[in-house]
């Protein structure tokens, strides 16, 4: 019989897609430069020369039948040994080859992950606004998916909201810093209050509760040292890493699970990984990424270019007289809807021609995201349309 939760996954399908289907339809009856595409976050900065070059350069030199071979399920060494020694200089954080396992991705770590420390009968927490697939991810797992709204007024974790959601079945919680969809960054101060928080939870009910940290924006941080690394804070924290965004790699499918070195059950809860992975079938990533990445470890995708499009949407936005969260990173700016009302704002949008997500599917509502990894030359085109819709609701 066929399976009727993947059919309502299948067939409600992410607003954010339909909303970039539809503009592919709209550009084909009007023009690609009449429509202002802000839907999806799909990095239009280029990848670095070195991917490329490292990319023809295996392609062109090696053994062909060792570049496509499998590596092993968990992933190449060299690449993982590449990641553990890059992630311990960076961070400080005492992390083996041994603690990763190589993904398609940071959709392919976050199902993995959610699969091995939740299950029926328990519950994950997520916090509003978040990315809409973490909802699929955690139901997947056979665990409920509960909404804690983070504070409105700085982006951060609002505990008495968090103490008024958590409860013997709470099994684990995701955060997300840099955020899609507001750019915030989760402060030293809000991890240090986590962790303690989580400390006493374990301890009251005496399991291991853990941190998902979803980090495909972590070197999306438009202010130095803004970024601090939430497995530094809490030792039972399991980090989802992708290449999608630092390295505008997103079609190639790669990232990583990486367990802290310091999980009460480090090497057990490596081995659940890798039994999730296995039972998901998502075993061995692509082998040629997985090179790839692992002789690139550091290099980012040039994110001037996002923070010169983080100005110029923050400036055009607020001058048009919406309110919006000045974003820290990633690339995507969450605007207030001036009626209230986020599905509305989006809907009117259409009409000139701005595609704009509702926040409805990020869990909140009442606002939209703009994704800007877009040209400039498309936030600059938009202007116009931002101030005749800005005009429309009388601002
Ligand atoms: N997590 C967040 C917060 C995202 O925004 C995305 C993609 O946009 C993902 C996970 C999935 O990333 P990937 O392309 O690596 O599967």
């Amino acid at each position: 019989m066929i399976n009727k939760t993947m059919t309502q996954f299948g067939e409600n399908s992410s607003v954010i897609r339909e909303l970039f289907e539809y503009g592919k339809k709209r550009k084909a009856e009007i023009g690609a430069d009449k429509v202002f595409d802000f839907s999806i976050g799909n990095p239009n900065v280029p990848c670095p020369d070195e991917i490329t070059e490292t990319m023809v350069s295996l392609l062109r030199d090696s053994d062909a039948t060792q570049l496509h071979c499998y590596t092993s399920a968990v992933g190449d060494n060299d690449t993982r040994q590449a990641i553990a020694d890059y992630m311990n200089e960076k961070y400080n954080l005492g992390v083996e080859m041994s603690d990763i396992y190589m993904t398609v991705g940071a959709a392919a770590s976050l199902t993995i992950t959610l699969r091995s420390v939740a299950q029926a009968g328990e519950e994950v927490i997520v916090f509003t606004p978040y990315f809409p697939e973490y909802k699929v991810f955690i139901e997947n797992s056979g665990a409920s998916c509960v909404e804690v709204p983070v504070s409105m007024k700085d982006f951060q974790i609002d505990f008495d909201e968090l103490d008024k959601a958590f409860n013997e079945k709470t099994a684990a919680l995701i955060i997300n810093s840099p955020n899609n969809p507001t750019g915030a960054i989760l402060t030293e101060e809000t991890l240090k209050k986590l962790a303690a928080y989580l400390e006493a939870k374990e301890k009251e009910y005496d399991k291991e509760i853990y941190l998902i940290s979803d980090e495909p924006y972590r070197e999306l941080v438009y202010d130095e040292g803004k970024f601090a690394l939430p497995a530094n804070y809490y030792d039972d924290t399991v980090i989802c890493y992708s290449y999608s965004k630092s390295l505008s790699l997103p079609g190639e499918r790669i990232g990583y699970v990486m367990v802290s070195p310091k999980a009460k059950s480090r090497r057990k809860l490596f081995a659940t990984i890798c039994g999730a992975g296995r039972s998901l079938g998502f075993v061995c990533a692509p082998s040629l990424m997985q090179f790839v990445v692992g002789r690139h470890q550091g290099l980012t995708s040039d994110i001037s270019a996002y923070a010169e499009n983080r100005e110029l949407i923050y400036k055009t936005i607020t001058e048009c007289g919406f309110e919006a969260v000045h974003p820290d990173g990633a690339f995507y700016l969450f605007v207030k809807s001036p009626s209230g009302d986020g599905e509305e704002f989006s809907e009117r949008a259409k009409d000139y021609e701005l595609l704009i997500v509702p926040s409805d599917s990020f869990g909140m509502k009442g606002y939209v995201r703009i994704s800007y990894c877009v040209s400039k030359a498309q936030i600059e085109a938009s202007i116009p349309a931002f101030r005749a819709m800005a005009k429309s609701y009388n601002l």
